[in-house]
């Protein structure tokens, strides 16, 4: 269809993708009374690849949004247990700690909130394509374009927008921080307690387990696409031959019953450093910058970053600043907010590859009580 003959619908805002950082932006500008369209190409609810334990930080904030906690009863995670390849462990107590909720539930109820408080959501609905022209936005999707003073880029890790941009991590030649892929499970039965997450390490990845609702834990890992590939391409195999050689995922996987048939699993997950604005598109969430998993701080970080733009578009909106300080303002809390936990996550990340700088690390963590509470510190933000 030529876009000439596409229908075209006007809004203030258009933003692409319904994670935490696109629902949490799309709540709060139809909070501040625009007129705001969220589409997003899964329909809810649905799993997603993510270890599913939200920093405390950001409690207030869902609150905010109008997330029930009271209702909820979701456990509380205060303490960490940290497994080398070989086994060995330190346990730390885990401040400020966090709540596990799995994103199934968490976003769905995001999603309802989201259409009650106005945001039109085209769910099952992929972008295509976000084009600035003559002071105005530009949303392709299938068949239709919608029209808005502003656009927001919220779709992930990695989306066929950036494909279609040429943002530089998808052109670059892939680094030792490219090139990840991710698995996750929910299982039952699982001996850990409600109040503990563990990350257990191994050769070149690492698993992370905690609980979430229903009485139910969540177990994702990260690896290596070279694991993957050295293993026939087969989880399964990597699984037996590789994170099976740390005795607590050996006997998790023995005890814990998997409560689904296959796996979810996503591959190149990249932790190269984003540009937060793309041709006047402004971008928040993992689509500005992905922060490495182990540090359990990204879904905190995409729902602050939401929290940030959703100040920055009202202003912009309400006619009160201009789009170039638009941009400059919101890069400028971004970084000022960010930078500098992505840089300490990458660091941490490349520790956590090598089994024996992991044994080294946990090691010396055990006999220094204070290093794991510095690494957290570094990697987690205050209350927003
Ligand atoms: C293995 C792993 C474990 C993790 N564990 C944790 C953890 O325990 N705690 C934590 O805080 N963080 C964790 N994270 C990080 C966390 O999942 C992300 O930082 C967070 O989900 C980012 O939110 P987002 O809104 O930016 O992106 P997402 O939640 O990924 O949402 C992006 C959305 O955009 C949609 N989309 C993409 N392209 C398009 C398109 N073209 N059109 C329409 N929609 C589109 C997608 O379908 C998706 O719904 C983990 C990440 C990984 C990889």
């Amino acid at each position: 269809m030529s876009p000439a003959s596409a229908h075209i619908t006007d809004y203030d805002v258009v933003i692409a993708g319904g994670g935490l950082a696109g629902l949490a932006t799309s709540i709060g500008l139809s909070k501040a009374g625009h007129k705001v369209a969220l589409v997003e190409k899964y329909t809810y609810p649905f799993h997603r690849v993510c270890g599913e334990y939200i920093s405390e930080e950001s409690r207030p904030f869902l609150e905010s949004l109008g997330i029930p906690f009271h209702k909820l009863q979701l456990p509380r995670i205060n303490k960490l247990i940290v497994s080398s390849p070989g086994g060995s462990v330190v346990r730390s107590p885990l401040i400020p700690g966090g709540f596990g909720i799995s994103r199934f539930r968490l976003d769905a109820l995001l999603a309802n909130i989201a259409k009650e408080n106005g945001v039109h959501l085209f769910e099952g609905t992929k972008v295509i394509d976000m084009v600035y022209h003559d002071g105005k936005m530009k949303c392709f999707l299938q068949g239709r374009i919608l029209e808005s003073k502003l656009a927001i880029g919220c779709f992930g890790k990695r989306s066929n927008v950036d494909v279609k941009w040429k943002r530089p991590f998808i052109t670059h030649r892939p680094g030792k921080l490219d090139n990840y892929i991710a698995v996750k499970y929910h299982l039952r039965g699982v001996d850990l307690d409600e109040d503990t997450i563990a990350l257990h390490n191994f050769s070149n990845g690492y698993c992370g387990v905690s609980r979430i609702e229903d009485g139910l834990y969540c177990m994702c890992y990260l690896t290596t696409a070279g694991n993957l590939r050295s293993n026939d391409n087969s989880i399964l195999q990597m699984e037996n031959r590789l994170l099976r050689k740390n005795p607590h995922i050996d006997r998790l996987l023995d005890r814990a019953e998997i409560i689904w048939d296959e796996p979810l699993s996503i591959s190149q997950v990249s932790f190269s450093a984003k540009s937060q604005v793309h041709d006047h598109v402004l971008l928040a969430g993992d689509a500005a910058g992905m922060i490495t998993p182990l540090c359990g701080n990204g879904m905190s970080m995409a729902l602050h970053a939401g929290k940030l733009l959703c100040h920055e578009a009202d202003a912009f909106l309400r006619g009160e600043i201009s789009r170039d300080e638009l941009e400059h303002n919101y890069c400028r809390q971004w970084n000022r907010h960010f930078a500098k936990r992505l840089r300490a996550g990458r660091v941490i990340q490349y520790f956590f590859g090598d089994p024996k700088l992991t044994g080294l690390l946990v090691g010396i963590a055990a006999r220094i009580p204070g290093v794991t509470g510095f690494l957290i510190r570094q990697t987690h933000g205050e209350k927003y």
